[in-house]
């Protein structure tokens, strides 16, 4: 063995003893966490990581940008192949894989024009990092500086390839240089050297490409870039739960002494695998409608002080584990709450769960159940929520309902339409039970699309029937406020309610309502085909069972996604089907729409908050729904149409442009 395979042997052992002894650190650290089931539905878990990880889908969601990382990915993996191969050679000079015969020649030529990808790739990088600078990537000076010094690396590790090769090239000493077309060229620049002055750079070449793999290797563990080892993990370990819906605690556990989640132990060992996982791309927090408009809230952030949290607690929390003692500093240190010492409660709060963040992220981080959890424990523990949100749960309790109207005047709003009660119904069996909401029964405005929804299902000759006063809140509100106790009692006695009678399917116009019951309510025993009315009335315009006049009354029209039945329930086309059957033709899409679409500000409990920090997200919203030009806004949620309505308001258009429910739309056109 020579003394320069001596010496690159015992960096190496020493590098991966250093690696393995931070990589040790970093799964000690997950272990903290609660365990969580993770290992259901495992073709999906691997179609998951084929389609977002090599296939890279997420992040061509922005197309030039996913380009780039698409190069610099794929070209990573295949030049690994020839730096582990550089590796042996290092211990033992003759290794060689070119037993391989032709497969060896592909590989060289593809790792050849991978280098050159990723080395333009990484000069992308550096121009939209430095130069075009898009505002997401906009960070503070630590992220920024860890950013470039990878980036640094990269590139070192392609120019030491390239000027590697071609030294050796010049030297006549690379066996497969026909393999290479643009280490070739690389070579011309080397002609004029010496065989000396070639022998030198060769090697200097190689040690530089070595020392920077193994630099590379021992940085990731302390920087963003650690998302390389564990984002493939993290999408495979993606929840198998709905979009929709929130994980269910366990309140009968007599053993549980706090709910929701407050310390990093609280937390899953996977929702701590999300923080390494992140890359600080900004992608969630550049989608927000929250940080849009001017709040505190990042999610980018909300994983990044997770992370902070894990990685300042982490060891004293270990100490404690094994039953060290701690100073009274370290005792300080274990007993701050993330929800506090780490993030605001004013960050928590303004989340509307519109799930733009979680669509955005390229590496399955799932920032809404982090959120609701905290959500859950500032709620239940500490009676930390909003008055307005508190007034909002306690009519909820007292009356079923957000308003805190009478319970028993729930079914007003159907008096005089002729609108089967279920209780009532004699054989208590029929086609569709049609699930109001809090809105549809009681807010003065979405009182109009209940009885424009009765309309059209009369007019179709559907069999239909309505809980009446036995109806009650669904639970979304209360569940994303965090008052599991509320949402889980009203689900279960939703639940209960429903399953006395018979009935086909569950059709309702809320996309809360839809949501929490299509996706939640099978976690406490209530399993129903859930349709939306878009869906519903689409089909029947469809199957010929109504007849409406096309362009009737219509002007330009836009539509305006709901986050819950867009984003949460891949709902896009059957509103759209809906207006366009009676807008003639005359359809405009906002600028952001289907699942890049804005949220109106209402979900996740916000429609029960106050708004007081930044630009409201319904006014930003509006602005651009007015954008489009169009004379009819159409919404499919009542909680939309609120937030949409008061908008119109505001930039006091509402004598010309007018907002209306697809199925008031629809109803406006029956024939
Ligand atoms: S769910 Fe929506 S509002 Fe909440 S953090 Fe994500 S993008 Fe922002
Ligand atoms: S959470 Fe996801 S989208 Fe947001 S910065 Fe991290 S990796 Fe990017």
């Amino acid at each position: 063995m020579s003394f320069e395979s001596i010496v690159f042997t015992l960096i190496l052992l020493v590098s991966f003893a250093a690696f393995g002894y931070s990589a040790k650190k970093l799964i000690s650290f997950l272990r903290l966490g609660k365990s969580e089931e993770r290992f259901d539905h495992l073709a999906k878990r691997v179609r998951d990581v084929l389609t977002m990880v090599l296939g890279q889908s997420r992040l061509f969601r922005e197309p030039l940008a996913g380009l780039m990382h698409f190069a610099i990915f794929w070209g990573f993996l295949v030049i690994t192949i020839g730096t582990l191969e550089m590796m042996i050679q290092g211990i033992y000079p003759p290794f060689s894989l070119h037993f391989l015969g032709r497969i060896y020649s592909v590989l060289l030529f593809t790792q050849d024009l991978f280098a050159a990808f990723v080395a333009l790739a990484v000069l992308y990088a550096f121009y939209r990092r430095y130069v075009s600078r898009p505002k997401r990537l906009q960070v503070h000076k630590e992220a920024q500086w860890d950013a470039t010094l990878i980036l640094l690396l990269i590139f070192t590790l392609m120019v030491s390839l390239f000027t590697l090769n071609g030294a050796e090239m010049a030297r006549g000493s690379d066996l497969h240089a026909g393999a290479k077309p643009v280490s070739r060229a690389i070579a011309a620049l080397f002609s004029a050297l010496s065989p000396n002055a070639l022998a030198v750079w060769s090697r200097a070449s190689w040690w530089v490409h070595m020392l920077t793999v193994l630099g590379f290797l021992n940085y990731l563990p302390f920087s963003k870039h650690l998302h390389i080892m564990a984002a493939a993990p993290n999408v495979f370990f993606q929840t198998s739960r709905p979009k929709g819906a929130l994980k269910a605690m366990n309140l009968e556990d007599e053993s549980v002494t706090t709910f929701g989640v407050s310390k990093i132990t609280d937390f899953s060992w996977k929702q701590l695998l999300d923080t390494y996982s992140c890359t600080e791309c900004g992608r969630c927090t550049a989608a927000c409608p929250a940080n849009i408009t001017g709040k505190l809230l990042s999610p980018r952030a909300i994983i990044t002080q997770m992370r902070d949290a894990l990685l300042e607690q982490g060891p004293t929390l270990l100490k404690q584990q094994k039953g060290g003692t701690l100073t009274s500093e370290e005792q300080e240190l274990v007993n701050k709450t993330v929800p506090a010492s780490w993030i605001t409660e004013q960050e928590l709060w303004a989340c509307t769960t519109c799930r733009a963040c979680v669509t955005e992220c390229p590496v399955g981080i799932e920032h809404i159940d982090h959120i609701v959890d905290m959500r859950r424990y500032l709620t239940l523990m500490e009676g930390k929520i909003s008055p307005e949100a508190q007034t909002a749960l306690r009519n909820i309790e007292n009356n079923s309902n957000p308003w805190g109207i009478g319970a028993d005047t729930r079914a007003d709003w159907a008096k005089g339409l002729d609108v089967p009660i279920l209780s009532q119904v004699e054989c208590g069996e029929v086609d569709v039970l049609y699930w109001v909401g809090c809105s549809g029964s009681f807010d003065q405005r979405n009182k109009k699309i209940s009885v424009a929804l009765t309309q059209i299902m009369k007019k179709a000759g559907v069999r239909f029937g309505i809980l009446g006063t036995e109806e009650k809140c669904s639970g979304d509100s209360p569940r994303r406020l965090g008052n599991e106790y509320l949402a889980q009692t009203l689900m279960k006695e939703n639940v209960a309610t429903l399953n006395k009678y018979k009935f086909k399917k569950v059709v309702t116009a809320c996309p809360h309502c839809f949501n929490t019951i299509k996706n939640e309510y099978p976690q406490f025993g209530g399993n129903y085909e859930v349709v939306h009315h878009s869906q519903f009335i689409a089909q029947l315009v469809k199957e010929g069972r109504l007849s409406v006049t096309a362009g009737k009354e219509i002007s330009a029209t836009t539509y305006h996604d709901s986050c819950y039945l867009g984003r949460h329930n891949d709902v896009y086309e059957a509103p759209r089907d809906v207006v366009k059957s009676v807008a003639n033709g005359a359809f405009v899409e906002t600028r952001r729409s289907r699942d890049k679409g804005f949220c109106c500000g209402a979900g996740g409990g916000r429609m029960w908050m106050e708004e007081k920090e930044g630009k409201r997200v319904n006014i930003e919203r509006t602005e651009e729904l007015l954008e489009t030009g169009a004379k009819t806004i159409a919404t499919a949620c009542p909680f939309c149409m609120t937030m949409i309505n008061d908008g119109v308001r505001a930039k006091a258009k509402e004598e010309e442009v007018r907002v209306l429910d697809i199925s008031e739309l629809l109803a406006n056109s029956l024939l």
